[in-house]
């Protein structure tokens, strides 16, 4: 009998990227102010570019952390949307999976997320909120207003710490590691 195919490569290593978001914290933050210094247009551009690089080779499905570990803003028009896929109506949902953060926004209870499935797919894919599509908004062309909430998303998703390294070499001609380019005269 022929040997079974090897199952696919996962395409993200999370103890990988935990690792170095320990080693770069003090190198990303004068990365991301030179980023803060760029003209927008550009910088959204490359954004977009090496986010449809990044992402087509990652596989979320093989990562998942940032359903396990953040939660997305649900808006006025996702709550009947996911209320409807989960077969309750939307007060219903509101009250027993959702709360009012500090900016008033209704995001989850807890965390991982109630719709993870255990095999880190989606159950509410087709409905999901707005702000799981989008996530982790690499690609938005407001790249430029969204660098303080990029900062904090590249220590949740490795794709999207790539997606930053590469667009910092490209424009900056620097990278996160230490002992790359100049960052540390910043
Ligand atoms: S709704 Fe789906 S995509 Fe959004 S956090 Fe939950 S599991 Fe992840
Ligand atoms: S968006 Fe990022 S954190 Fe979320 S599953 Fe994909 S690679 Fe992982």
């Amino acid at each position: 009998m022929a040997k079974p195919p090897a199952p696919p490569r996962p395409t993200v290593d999370l103890p990988a990227h935990d690792a170095r978001v320990r080693l770069t914290r003090k190198r990303r933050k004068v990365v991301f102010r030179k980023l803060r210094a760029l003209d927008p247009k550009p910088l959204a551009e490359a954004a977009a570019e090496e986010h449809a690089a990044v992402f087509a080779r990652v596989r979320c499905g093989d990562c998942a952390r940032c359903c396990q570990t953040i939660s997305p803003i649900f808006t006025d028009r996702d709550i009947p949307k996911v209320a409807r896929a989960v077969g309750l109506r939307p007060a219903e949902f509101t009250e027993r999976y959702l709360r009012l953060d500090e900016d008033h926004d209704y995001v989850l209870k807890g965390s991982p997320c109630p719709f993870l499935g255990d095999d880190k797919s989606c159950m509410i894919y087709d409905d999901r909120p707005k702000a799981c599509r989008e996530y982790p908004h690499t690609d938005s062309p407001r790249q430029r207003q969204l660098l303080d909430l990029t900062e904090r998303n590249v220590e949740v998703c490795p794709a999207a710490y790539e997606v930053v390294e590469r667009v910092a070499r490209r424009l900056l001609g620097l990278g996160f590691e230490e002992g790359e380019g100049g960052a540390g005269r910043g």
